[in-house]
């Protein structure tokens, strides 16, 4: 904000000391009036919670270790030292936040044309090589990151197994003793939650959440929390492409996300947020030149009880 006594009214500020003393407490007002309005405002921002759920917090570990270990042997995952340790990296950064909460979270890299990201219940995360080639700068990335983070700490995935079919997901759970596999007890009851299941098929209102969550993860990392909602947007201008396709369904939007996640920001203390590195474009650069994806293998048969 400037003040304009001097030129104005075209008299020197340095030869009228009580209209200095006027704008020091001028200054004092206004630093005043922001820090009330800051305090009033952060005390508005809302601390999320896991909703119902008939799985333990352990137990979503478990199902989504088990779920992993299929994604492993069937994705093509990238092993590249520079990306997995820049990717593990940034991971790491974002779990550091309060609002990430105390899963084990585990970051990997597909190599899929597709921009698509995904989370397993209890910390697996999973990004595309295309979402990394498609996000503009590394904020961008860190969003993806902190929004599938933020479906896993409040326990989306099994909230929506849970919400399905309780009656055969309760026999199935109790079924389930130490030292077995969970999908296979499940299976047994006639429920499928593999990698490509219901786990990674979220609401409008799991899709806030994980949007509000993750811009409070961001905010806490030091990344402007409005570049998350503005990729999500990005992609939503271009759903006709079908690279982009699965991403929109497996995260249907809520509405407009960028509004959304000002509206959060508005509450936010202000402060000054990194947007980019050049590591990010580095790693960008390394990623674009790996080896096209394998053509994807042919789904295998269901074998029910497995
Ligand atoms: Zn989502």
């Amino acid at each position: 904000m400037r003040f304009y006594f001097g030129d104005r009214a075209g008299i020197p500020n340095s030869g009228r000391p009580e209209i200095i003393a006027g704008m020091r407490e001028l200054r004092v007002l206004v630093a005043l009036a922001a820090f009330a309005a800051s305090a009033a405002a952060v005390a508005q921002l809302k601390t999320l919670k896991p909703g119902w759920n008939l799985f333990s917090p352990q137990q979503d570990i478990q199902l989504g270790q088990e779920a992993k270990a299929e994604v492993d042997k069937t994705k093509p995952i990238v092993h590249d030292s520079r990306i997995d340790g820049y990717i593990a990296g940034l991971g790491k950064h974002l779990a550091a936040s309060p609002r990430a909460g105390s899963f084990p979270f585990t970051f990997q890299v597909i190599n899929d044309k597709s921009v698509n990201a995904f989370a397993l219940p209890g910390g697996p995360v999973f990004i595309n090589t295309a979402t990394i080639v498609a996000a503009q700068n590394e904020a961008q990335l860190a969003g993806v990151i902190a929004h599938e983070m933020s479906h896993v700490a409040l326990r989306h995935g099994t909230h929506e197994a849970s919400k399905g079919r309780a009656v055969e997901l309760i026999a199935g759970l109790a079924g389930a003793t130490t030292g077995q596999s969970m999908l296979g007890s499940l299976a047994r009851v006639g429920i499928n939650l593999g990698a490509n299941s219901v786990l990674l098929h979220y609401s409008r209102d799991a899709e806030s959440q994980a949007d509000y969550n993750g811009a409070e993860i961001l905010a806490d990392s030091g990344y402007d929390p409005v570049e998350m909602a503005r990729f999500f947007q990005l992609l939503q201008t271009k759903s006709s492409e079908g690279r982009i396709a699965q991403f929109l369904s497996d995260h249907p939007t809520p509405g407009n996300r960028v509004k959304a996640v000002e509206e959060e920001v508005s509450y936010m203390p202000k402060r000054t947020y990194k947007t980019d590195s050049p590591e990010f474009h580095r790693i960008q650069a390394l990623v674009k030149a790996l080896p096209a994806p394998p053509a994807p293998a042919p789904a295998p048969a269901a074998k029910p009880g497995e």
